[in-house]
C-alpha cells in the first residue's frame, strides 16, 4: 500500500482563520472590500517595520505586475531580472511589452550577482536603453546581498522591485525582507510561508504608492459620481475572505519561520557526514533566511534525478531547483549576463519537504531514504 504523501511545502492552517472568514459572513463583506482586508494590511505593516505601506492583492505576481507600472516601466523599456527564480518573477515584464535582462546567480546565496548585474548595467547604457528596474530575489527564503545590489542600485539610480514572495520571516542586517525595495512584492500562494489560498501584497514606504497600487488595483475609477476612468484598470484586489485567511496566519507566522528554521537543522544534521551534498546555508550572521524550502546540491544532474525518484517511489514530494529564466525556451532570446552559476544550480539542486506542518515521522520517512541512498 502507498504510504501518505509528504508534500514538498502544503498549506498550514492556524486556529482563528475560520473565525475571521465566519466575521466576513457576519457582516456581509464577501466582497474585495472590508475589516479583514484593512486588518491584514495593519499587521503586515507592523510586522515589517519600517513605517511600510501595504496593499494586498489577488496575487503575488499582480503586486509584480503593478509594481512595475508605478515604476514607470513602458513598451519598450529594458529591465533587468535574476535568472534563477520562479516565471512570475519575470512575465509581468513581457505583460507590459518591456524586455527582460537576465543575471546570474552568486554561488553563495543562489540570488543576483552584483558583478553581473553591473556589468549588464553598463552594456544597457552603452547601448542607449539604461534599465528601468532591477527584479531582485530572495531565492527560497534567503536575503540577496542587499548591501551590494543596494549600492549598484544607488549608484546608477535604478529603482529595486524586491521580489520577497518567498522570504516573508527573513531578514538581512536585522531588517525584515520586504522592506528592502522602493517596491518590494509578497506572495501568499498555497506552498508559501503562510498562504490566503491565492494572493499577494504590494509594500513600499511611501503612502502615495500604496494608494495608487488601490486604485489600479480596483479598476482605476476617477473620483466622480458616475463610472469615469482615465487610465487602464486591473481587477486584482484581494477578497476579504482570503484577508481573513491571512489574518489567521499572520498569528502563526513566528511559529511557521521557526519550524521551517527547524527543519533546515534537521537536514544539517542529517547531511553533516555525507562531503559530496551541500545544503544551501547563511553565508554569514546578516543572513536570517526563513528556510521556506532547504535545498541541496548533488554532484551532478544524474545524481539529483536519482534522489529524486528514490523519494517519488515512497511518496515524498521533491522538487528540481527553479530552471533558469534565460534558459526557457519562452526566454531564450532575452540578453544574459553571467557565467553559468544559475544553471549549474539547476542541474545538480533539489528542493526537500520543508513544510512548517512536517511531523517526526515524516522525517524518520526522509531519513531513511537519504540513509539508503548514500550507503
Ligand atoms: C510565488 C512566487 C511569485 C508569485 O506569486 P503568486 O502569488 O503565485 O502570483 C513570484 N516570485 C517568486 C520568486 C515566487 O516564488
Amino acid at each position: 500500500m502507498q504510504q501518505e504523501k509528504i508534500w514538498l511545502s502544503p498549506p498550514h492552517m492556524g486556529k482563528n482563520e475560520q473565525k475571521f472568514i465566519a466575521e466576513a459572513f457576519a457582516d456581509n463583506f464577501i466582497a474585495p472590500l472590508g475589516k479583514n482586508l484593512d486588518e491584514f494590511e495593519e499587521d503586515l505593516e507592523s510586522y515589517l517595520e519600517q513605517g511600510v505601506n501595504v496593499a494586498v492583492l489577488n496575487s503575488g505576481t499582480a503586486a509584480i505586475h503593478l509594481g512595475l507600472i508605478i515604476l514607470g516601466v513602458k513598451a519598450g523599456d529594458e529591465v533587468i531580472c535574476q535568472s534563477l527564480t520562479f516565471s512570475a518573477s519575470v512575465n509581468p515584464v513581457v505583460y507590459l511589452g518591456a524586455k527582460p535582462i537576465f543575471i546570474d546567480s552568486e554561488i553563495e546565496t543562489w540570488n543576483m550577482c552584483p558583478v553581473a548585474l553591473e556589468q549588464a548595467i553598463l552594456d544597457g547604457i552603452e547601448r542607449g536603453k539604461k534599465p528601468k528596474v532591477i527584479i531582485v530575489v530572495h531565492l527560497y527564503g534567503m536575503p540577496f546581498k542587499v548591501n551590494e545590489v543596494s549600492a549598484i542600485s544607488e549608484k546608477y539610480n535604478i529603482p529595486i522591485l524586491e521580489d520577497s514572495a518567498e522570504a516573508l520571516g527573513s531578514l538581512f542586517d536585522g531588517q525584515k525582507c520586504g522592506s528592502f525595495g522602493t517596491i518590494s512584492v509578497l506572495s501568499f500562494n498555497g506552498n508559501k510561508i503562510i498562504t490566503t489560498s491565492g494572493g499577494g501584497a504590494l509594500v513600499s514606504k511611501s503612502k502615495k504608492i500604496k494608494n495608487e497600487a488601490i486604485f489600479l488595483a480596483t479598476q482605476a475609477k476617477d473620483n466622480a459620481p458616475h463610472y469615469q476612468h482615465s487610465q487602464i484598470g486591473y481587477n486584482y484586489r484581494m477578497s476579504n475572505i482570503c484577508a481573513g485567511i491571512g489574518r489567521g496566519q499572520m498569528e502563526v507566522l513566528d511559529s511557521h519561520v521557526l519550524a521551517r528554521r527547524e527543519i533546515h537543522v534537521f537536514y544539517k544534521t542529517l547531511f553533516k557526514n555525507i562531503s559530496t551534498v551541500l545544503l544551501l546555508e547563511e553565508p554569514d550572521n546578516r543572513f536570517t533566511s526563513n528556510h521556506w524550502l532547504s535545498v541541496v546540491l548533488l554532484d551532478d544532474y544524474e545524481k539529483r534525478e536519482a534522489l529524486r525518484l528514490e523519494f517519488d517511489k515512497v511518496n515524498i514530494e521533491t522538487r528540481p531547483v527553479w530552471k533558469p529564466m534565460h534558459l526557457q525556451p519562452v526566454f531564450k532570446k532575452e540578453r544574459y549576463f553571467g557565467n553559468k552559476i544559475a544553471e549549474n544550480i539547476f542541474e545538480r539542486g533539489l528542493c526537500l519537504p520543508s513544510g512548517s506542518n512536517l511531523l517526526e515521522k515524516d522525517k524518520k520517512r526522509i531519513a531513511n531514504v537519504i540513509k539508503a541512498f548514500f550507503n
